[in-house]
């Protein structure tokens, strides 16, 4: 058990920054990397060291590089590096890499990562241990036919889905034979397109869900805890955009049952460090796994705020080698950890509601937000003058607002979001506020379908 004198941070944006706050409190010295078009984000004049990725063919590319960025780690005698979300955090080579490098991957083992993070073999291990998964095919699937053969057993509406898949990209709901066709084509292109890997899978379609997933963390001594659930049904193109934690739509028997249900499928992997287990809820109240995300999450951030554990610090502290129950982690057990009151997070992303959320650029002209009591701010790029570019992802900042019961952590919310003024860029600011001031919102019953449900959210 070795104490990190140094972390490599392999993100950008906002989790980047969390994740240098996470070690600066913690003792440890950061190491960021950037992309020549990130040259003036601040993420990279937080770190206590910054260096620019060079020769490298565009601007994600900087952040996937695996050899440029293990060769700048040795360089510079990291001891850990983070991934974050989204670029390398799902990579099982890149975790291999780290591993075979004597750099320590703070996550789960590579091996893991390769059951866990693809999709159907995630549906496998749910149904050895007899977790519910939602009735498809076991294999991928390589033709149209086969998705016809599925669909005339188990009746429309299906859903096709990359294996791969992350952020809602190559998923496509087929309600008669007449689309299959097209339809198959076009999950197989995107699939490809996005991930490098156009393997389908299929399953049926659920009607109208409510998404609820639940938080795990493991360490390396086979111990693992659930923190409680995260209600993600706000979405929009199968992307989340309002969280909040605890869900309103299950009861005390449902939450239990769900998260013992995580608990089996994290324990029967042996899982370690962070990771997030998602089911879908049907109208009946029966919950299905749909897929396991082996990393940190965007919406992390509520499930903090209720129980209180930094959830990227007991990564890194998991990761040196500590059990859950050492004193710097502080889990002593599943039953010391207690969640208060209601938190509740918002995206707000760069994006123009009235023009299908087409990416906005350009310079920021003024950038006020909301704070307060009760309001944590968790911010990408944000400052007066900062240039939005249009070669990464589209979120701002994530106001998180967190009181004792849901209508109070609404109401703190929805002032924030009011108190917030962003100019020279378009914004989700005030798609957000209908959504928080929706009846159906109030009430915390909002299932996934809620937002093409309703138009009005967009005057
Ligand atoms: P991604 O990895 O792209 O985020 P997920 O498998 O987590 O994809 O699914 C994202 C969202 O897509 C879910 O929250 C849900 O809204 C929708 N979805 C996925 N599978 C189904 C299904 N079988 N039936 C209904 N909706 C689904």
């Amino acid at each position: 058990m070795k104490k990190f004198n140094k972390v490599l941070i392999a993100n950008r944006g906002e989790i980047a920054i969390r994740i240098i706050r996470a070690c600066q409190e913690l003792g440890i010295h950061t190491v960021a990397i950037y992309a020549q078009e990130d040259k003036l984000s601040l993420f990279r004049t937080k770190a206590d060291e910054a260096y620019l990725i060079t020769g490298t063919n565009g601007p994600v590319e900087a952040y996937l590089d695996m050899d440029k960025i293990i060769t700048l780690a040795k360089k510079k005698e990291v001891d850990a590096i983070h991934p974050g979300y989204g670029f390398l955090a799902e990579n099982p080579l890149f975790a291999k890499r780290c591993e075979e490098e004597g750099i320590v991957f703070i996550g789960p083992t590579h091996e893991m990562m390769e059951k866990m993070g693809d999709k159907i073999q995630s549906k496998i291990v749910a149904k050895s241990v007899k977790v519910p998964t939602i009735p498809g095919v076991e294999k991928p699937i390589t033709s149209d036919s086969e998705a016809l053969e599925f669909a005339q057993k188990a009746g429309y509406p299906i859903i096709l889905k990359a294996a791969a898949g992350g952020g809602g990209r190559g998923m496509r709901i087929v309600r008669d034979e007449k689309d299959l066709l097209k339809e198959f084509h076009s999950a197989t292109s995107e699939a490809t397109k996005a991930f490098g890997d156009g393997t389908i899978f299929v399953e049926k379609y659920l009607e109208e869900p409510k998404h609820i997933e639940v938080q795990i963390l493991g360490d390396n001594h086979g111990n693992v805890v659930h923190l409680f659930e995260r209600d993600c049904s706000i979405q929009r193109r199968h992307q989340k955009i309002v969280e909040f934690t605890p869900s309103l739509s299950i009861n005390e028997e449902q939450r239990q049952a769900i998260c013992k249900d995580a608990i089996k499928l994290a324990k029967e992997v042996n899982y370690r460090n962070a990771g997030t287990i998602e089911f879908l809820v049907d109208k009946k109240g029966d919950h299905y796994f749909i897929e396991m995300n082996p990393r940190i999450q965007v919406e992390h951030t509520v499930t903090e705020l209720v129980t209180g554990i930094d959830l990227v610090q007991s990564q890194i502290l998991i990761a040196q080698g500590l059990p859950l129950d050492s004193e710097e982690i502080g889990i002593s057990s599943q039953a010391s950890i207690e969640t208060r009151g209601t938190a509740i997070q918002c995206r707000i992303t760069t994006e123009d509601p009235n023009n299908h959320f087409m990416p906005d650029t350009g310079r920021l002209d003024v950038y006020r937000t909301g704070s307060g009591f009760g309001i944590r701010l968790d911010g990408g790029n944000g400052f007066t003058g900062a240039v939005i570019t249009p070669y990464y992802d589209s979120l701002l900042v994530k106001s998180t607002s967190f009181s004792r019961n849901f209508e109070d952590a609404r109401r703190k919310a929805l002032r924030a979001l009011k108190e917030m003024t962003i100019e020279g860029v378009q914004t989700n600011k005030d798609f957000l506020i209908n959504v928080l001031q929706h009846p159906t919102f109030i009430e915390g019953n909002c299932d996934t379908k809620f937002i093409d449900d309703h138009p009005e959210l967009f005057e």
